[in-house]
């Protein structure tokens, strides 16, 4: 029987499903038809071996886990995915899996070869992305649950039908934290619970971006290096930041840091442009303010506070 009439063979037995595997090009296995009937009685994985005049040989696979033993160190029983053929340790996780699984087409799951460094290894392209940030914002906010009595009618109607809707947060507060390896611009977090809170946010962030932007502006000079970092400077023959060979063209350069003003590395020069932290003012200003206001649900504000469970709101 040739593989494209097994759903006829299904649909003939009903309580039967079956995929077939075959052998992968790189040797392994890999699934060839994988069943679209779930939940039947029976499910057989065979395994087809396909002859030189197109003469085919099902065979019965007992035992899944024997069968992809070689992919795992794991020495008990797996639980192996009919989709992708990946065994896992306990059935629960496998059962979480096999719902992520199914959504996708049958994959034939391949590894880097860990002999081969540049294929099994990850590295960033844009090396610029190795390094920590002077600064960011870290925001949490907080918010009331309600239950939801309205829906907006300019939502996404699809959407909404794909979604269960429960209840509805209303903001009362946010925090945010700027986060600095300067210790002399490393500020508390602030703190803001009260009315407004979207307003205040935004207000807030534009301040902070005004605060960065002007201590990147300001460019350090680099400091001078000392006799030790010279040395290092001077023996370095790759770049800190690609790992290539430094060139004609692309020659050895001081990376420093435009902040502080302390010498970092020896790198490239075309690492070291993109390593520079964007020497210009932020262009967004108050009237580049998104149009979409946040709802504030007032009333329901209000009357948390009047019913007494919650404080009344104060700036801090
Ligand atoms: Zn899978
Ligand atoms: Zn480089």
């Amino acid at each position: 029987m040739p593989v494209k009439d097994i759903p006829k063979f299904e649909k003939q037995n009903p309580s039967v499903s079956v995929n077939v595997l075959c052998s992968g090009n790189e040797g392994g296995f890999v699934p060839l038809y994988v069943s679209k009937e779930r939940d039947r009685l029976h499910h057989v994985n065979l395994f087809l071996i396909e002859g030189p005049d197109e003469t085919r040989h099902y065979v019965w696979i007992k035992n899944m886990s024997r069968l992809v033993a070689g992919r795992t160190k794991h020495d008990g029983q797996t639980f192996v995915c009919n989709h992708c053929l990946h065994p896992f340790y306990t059935k629960d996780i496998h059962d979480r899996h096999v719902f992520n699984c199914q959504r996708h087409p049958a994959q034939d799951v391949k590894y880097p070869d860990p002999k081969k460094p540049k294929e099994s290894v990850l590295v960033f392209r844009k090396h610029a992305a190795q390094f920590r940030l002077p600064f960011y914002l870290v925001c949490d906010f907080e918010s009331f649950l309600s239950f939801l009595t309205h829906i907006d009618p300019n939502e996404d109607v699809d959407a909404m039908k794909a979604t269960n809707l429960i209840d509805e947060h209303n903001t009362c507060g946010f925090a945010c934290h700027r986060v600095s390896e300067y210790s002399q611009y490393q500020t508390d977090p602030f703190v803001y619970s009260g009315p407004g809170v979207m307003d205040k946010f935004y207000e807030h962030i534009m301040q902070e971006s005004r605060t960065i932007s002007d201590k990147l502006v300001d460019d350090q000079d680099m400091d001078p290096l000392t006799d030790t970092q010279q040395t290092d400077y001077d023996d370095t023959t790759t770049c800190g930041a690609c790992g290539g060979d430094f060139t004609k063209s692309n020659h050895k350069v001081r990376h420093h840091d435009h902040v502080s003003g302390q010498f970092l590395f020896a790198a490239c020069n075309n690492c070291n442009l993109t390593l520079k932290m964007p020497n210009r003012k932020r262009k967004v200003t108050e009237g580049q303010r998104p149009n979409k206001k946040p709802k504030i649900d007032k009333d329901y504000t209000k009357e948390l506070f009047s019913s007494g469970r919650f404080s009344q709101p104060k700036i801090l």
